[in-house]
């Protein structure tokens, strides 16, 4: 079984003032085991929720998501616990997920002791053992999380995280809260990390470089919902949704020849509520190529050659898509 899969998820919540919030609507995403993929889209897409869902932080109202098989989607949280020594969720900002009372030592043996994987000394030696593959020194585990910087605390949630050694990672925007000086170097933890221990992963961000390197596959949201899926080097080499070329076209490219035909493309006006969502394609408000048909009829997500998914009704079955640029 896949580790992830995640089935026609959706996350709906009564607004306060009447209507319905479709913060997810009908999201699928699966990721087999050791595979990276990563979930991009502008910050109220609904990529975080999809992320909370996935580990159970959250409760999805419609779909269902499957970890090594296990049904998850509404199991209680006395249910889940047992088996959360086999996903795990890195935060955006660990400081807000490191409790400020306890040592190092202490939060990263939590886990373990939760899932009695280690007892007494060797706990210790596995504590030890984490902060060393996350670069940091033993005695870092007598420390208290206000002491380290921020980089350092952000090892010190991922080797909470791998603590028991996961079959899944759920990455939130892992870097965005850090000094830009040392986001590199987490990354490159992360992706190091990755590759000896081959948990898969979901990677949420909205840091495009940072997903060209980690994942294996993207899936690119737009308000609710995936627009566009497919293998990183085929997705970065010929973006098909106008929504997707639109953010590649943003994204600071750092080799000169890559920039040849990217031709930046400004999108107009702000990303629309969940809350009563446009009709039709949800990204005819804003897309360049938008027609009359786009306005009233839904794209359905079809899935075309070498293993990708694109919801445009201009995107022939063949893959032929226009450029939004031009
Ligand atoms: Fe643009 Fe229409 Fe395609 Fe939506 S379906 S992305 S509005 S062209
Ligand atoms: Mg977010």
């Amino acid at each position: 079984a896949p580790v992830l899969e995640i089935t026609a998820m959706e996350r709906h919540f009564d607004a306060s003032g009447g209507g319905t919030v479709r913060a997810v609507d009908g999201v699928s995403i699966t990721i087999g085991r050791g595979e990276v993929v990563g979930l991009v889209g502008e910050s109220g897409s609904g990529k975080s929720t999809v992320g909370r869902c996935a580990v159970r932080l959250d409760e999805p109202t419609g779909g269902t998501v499957r970890i090594n098989g296990t049904d998850i989607t509404h199991l209680s949280r006395r249910a889940v616990r047992p088996l959360r020594k086999d996903f795990h969720l890195v935060f955006q900002d660990p400081s807000s997920s490191l409790d400020p009372r306890m040592t190092i030592g202490q939060i990263v043996a939590e886990p373990i002791k939760l899932h009695r994987q280690a007892r007494g000394e060797d706990v210790r030696a596995r504590v030890e053992q984490l902060l060393a593959q996350v670069g940091l020194r033993p005695e870092h585990a007598d420390r208290h999380p206000h002491e380290l910087s921020g980089g350092q605390r952000q090892r010190i949630s991922i080797a909470r995280a791998l603590s028991c050694d996961p079959d899944l990672v759920v990455a939130d925007e892992p870097t965005s809260a850090l000094d830009v000086s040392v986001q590199a170097s987490v990354l490159n933890l992360l992706a190091d990390l990755q590759r000896d221990r081959g948990f898969g992963c979901l990677f949420i961000t909205h840091d495009l470089a940072a997903v060209e390197f980690l994942a294996d596959r993207i899936a690119v949201m737009y308000l609710g919902q995936i627009v566009e899926q497919a293998p990183t080097a085929e997705l970065f080499a010929s973006p098909k949704h106008p929504y997707t070329q639109a953010l590649l076209s943003a994204a600071p490219v750092p080799d000169p020849v890559e920039q040849r035909s990217r031709e930046r493309i400004v999108l107009h006006g702000d990303l629309p509520s969940p809350l009563d969502p446009p009709a039709g394609c949800r990204f005819h408000t804003r897309c360049p190529l938008a027609t009359d048909r786009c306005r009233t009829e839904v794209p359905a997500l079809r899935e075309l050659p070498g293993g990708r998914q694109v919801s445009c009704h201009l995107v022939a079955e063949d893959g032929t898509a226009p450029d939004a640029a031009s």
